[in-house]
């Protein structure tokens, strides 16, 4: 009877006594330099000759692993810029490499337009809210009017026609935008390449109106 009940006890305090032991070791791993090297030299054994131990560790380094690394990219900036130096010497040199990253970031684009478009479509309130909370700071490369998110759409010259094209140009060649900056139209002076230079008129001629009145 006593015995049984020994066992019992013994059997509903495992997660505990598991948990005390774990800790011990921990505290032991980390204070024990000797200990530390002893017991790393034997997991690695473990590793080479269990196969189920093996898997369950590579799994369980796949869940952690990107975190941790995440976590040290963001918070160590010599760690960042080895990194970023390392991924551009790859980059440059590695041809198979870079078509993996180069589909990698093709894949990223399209699924965050896919999130986009589906909140668009599924949230329409909390997108117009985020609109609002932007406030107008998209300028329209043709009329100039600073605008809100949900009128404009990004500038890609490569689908107009050459003499919208070569209005355009001409017109981002007097503005004071860089090459590497993002672009936008408004949906009027998109949908009517006609009407591009007519709503730029319409604005140059109001800008002209407001400088009369002003005189
Ligand atoms: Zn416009």
């Amino acid at each position: 009877m006593q015995a049984s009940r020994k066992k019992q006890n013994y059997i509903v305090n495992a997660p505990r006594r598991l948990a005390h032991i774990s800790t011990m070791i921990k505290t032991k791993y980390w204070k024990n330099k000797e200990f530390q090297i002893c017991y790393k030299f034997l997991m690695r054994a473990k590793y080479s000759i269990d196969a189920k131990y093996r898997a369950s560790w590579r799994q369980k380094m796949r869940q952690i692993m990107p975190e941790k690394m995440r976590a040290k990219y963001v918070g160590d900036p010599t760690y960042r810029m080895a990194h970023q130096q390392k991924m551009r010497a790859r980059y440059a040199g590695d041809a198979k490499f870079r078509a993996t990253h180069q589909q990698k970031m093709l894949t990223m684009k399209h699924v965050k337009r896919a999130d986009h478009q589906l909140q668009q479509r599924t949230d329409p309130v909390a997108a117009f809210i985020q609109h609002m909370q932007e406030g107008p700071i998209y300028t329209c490369v043709s009329c100039h009017r600073h605008l809100y998110r949900q009128t404009v759409v990004k500038l890609n010259l490569s689908r107009y026609k050459p003499e919208s094209r070569q209005l355009l140009s001409a017109m981002l060649a007097v503005s004071n935008s860089k090459k590497d900056d993002q672009l936008y139209i408004c949906r009027t002076c998109q949908t009517q390449p006609s009407a591009m230079s007519g709503c730029h008129q319409r604005s140059q001629a109001r800008r002209h109106a407001q400088a009369a009145a002003s005189h």
